[in-house]
């Protein structure tokens, strides 16, 4: 048995050459795509490895488990990215760690997150989460404002005190139009991010692919991967 340590520099570097292939593959320089490892589940100790083996962005989903995982590792330079469906009761306990959320899907979340962050006197980056199959006025199953939103919402984090539009982020849909077609999702995705800079050039950061579909995502162009699995291992819950 090999201890956690090897395992994970082992799982990273794996991860590491699939993401400079897929680089090579679309012709984009290495550095143009940030990996952020996905540690929902995993201890604060294995934060602590990922970042001794050089990890510097990550993610988790729940606010439970991320809240006490992030005072564990405030030591840390870390950037901490919040990916999950957030409810607006855990909203200032997530903009008091979180470096960037990604999961910004509806303009009631846009106010709290505005009050948390100007309470704190911290500025948050958010990233609008694009529900690809979702229809015009809905959310998407795993949370997600339809594409037609996405203009209203942006305007909203742009107007709000304390927060910073960085751009889009998207899971591909399980079911659907896009169901197995990962590529042509982020192709999508890509579409509306190049709308969005139109009006908004700073918010150029475009968060697609996980374990599965990362090539897919760095070959449509996405700029950050958020990889758990392919890191960490077979997560004990699914969740
Ligand atoms: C869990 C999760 C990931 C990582 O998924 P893996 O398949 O384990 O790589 C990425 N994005 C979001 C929003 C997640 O919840």
């Amino acid at each position: 048995m090999t201890d956690r340590r090897t395992q994970l520099a082992e799982n990273l570097a794996q991860v590491e050459e699939r993401i400079a292939s897929a680089c090579i593959a679309a012709g984009r320089k290495r550095e143009e795509v940030t990996l952020i490892v996905v540690t929902k589940t995993y201890p604060a100790s294995d934060v602590r490895i990922l970042h001794e083996l050089g990890v510097r962005h990550v993610a988790e989903n729940r606010d439970q488990d991320a809240a006490p995982k992030a005072a564990a590792c405030a030591d840390l330079s870390l950037t901490w990215h919040f990916v999950g469906q957030l409810q607006t009761n855990k909203v200032r306990s997530v903009a008091s760690y979180a470096d960037v959320v990604q999961s910004v899907d509806r303009a009631k979340l846009v106010t709290a997150l505005s009050a948390a962050a100007v309470r704190d006197g911290r500025e948050l980056g958010c990233l609008i989460q694009v529900a690809l199959d979702a229809e015009s006025g809905e959310r998407g199953a795993r949370g997600g404002v339809a594409p037609d939103g996405i203009d209203e919402l942006a305007a909203a984090v742009e107007a709000a005190p304390g927060l910073r539009l960085d751009g889009l982020m998207t899971v591909a849909p399980l079911a659907g139009p896009y169901a197995g077609r990962q590529r042509a999702a982020f192709d999508r995705l890509m579409e509306f991010s190049s709308r969005l800079r139109g009006n908004h050039p700073a918010a150029n950061m475009v968060s697609a692919g996980m374990s599965a579909d990362l090539e897919e995502a760095i070959a449509a162009g996405a700029t950050h991967v958020r990889v758990g699995t392919a890191v960490l291992g077979v997560r004990p819950r699914l969740r």
